[in-house]
């Protein structure tokens, strides 16, 4: 695919439809919290649109499931936390969870290809391993920051687009 230059906020957001529609298309009871936040200091990235979408697309419909999950399993009510902001050279996403967490030792192993906690048909294990690469090819990186039985943030960085650019 092609680099283009486009709104992060933007970006996001679709995946975020997306993520929201395929989960209640899978699942016609599923009912999360959902809140956003999108900084206005927040403009555009040189991407690949279709890339980075799959990114968010996949980081927010693993947090959704994860929600759902616990939520299933008697906790607390998914929620969902989105929010944008300027850091640097970079715009940063944050996607919070109030899921299970990830194990500690989990943690080295979930962005390695085929890794998957997921009933056979409903995981490939590929989303995060993809993810990561395609992040990196971006001049981003990936973070995480999960506490057992409270849940998950992932945080996705990536440059500002140059200016002119
Ligand atoms: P898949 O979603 O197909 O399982 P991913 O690469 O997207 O593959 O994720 C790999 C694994 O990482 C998941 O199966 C799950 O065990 C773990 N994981 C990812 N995101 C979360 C999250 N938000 N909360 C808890 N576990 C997660
Ligand atoms: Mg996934």
């Amino acid at each position: 695919g092609q680099r283009e230059t486009v709104g992060l906020n933007g970006l996001v957001k679709e995946a975020l439809n997306l993520a929201y529609h395929g989960a209640r298309a899978s699942d016609v009871s599923f009912n999360a919290d959902i809140q956003t936040e999108w900084s206005d200091d927040v403009g555009d990235v040189t991407v690949v649109p279709q890339e980075i979408q799959r990114v968010f697309l996949n980081v927010i419909s693993n947090g959704i499931y994860a929600a759902g999950k616990s939520a299933a399993a008697g906790g607390a009510p998914a929620q969902i936390a989105i929010s944008t902001r300027a850091e640097g050279g970079d715009y940063v996403v944050d996607v919070t969870d109030n899921g299970p967490g990830i194990p500690e030792d989990a943690r080295k192993r979930i962005f390695e290809p085929f890794y998957t906690t997921k009933p056979a048909g409903e995981g490939t294990g590929l989303g995060l391993s993809m993810s990561f690469d395609i992040v990196k090819a971006h001049g981003g990186r990936i973070d995480l920051t999960s506490a057992e039985g409270e849940g998950t943030t992932f945080t996705i960085r990536l440059p500002k687009a140059a200016r002119g650019e």
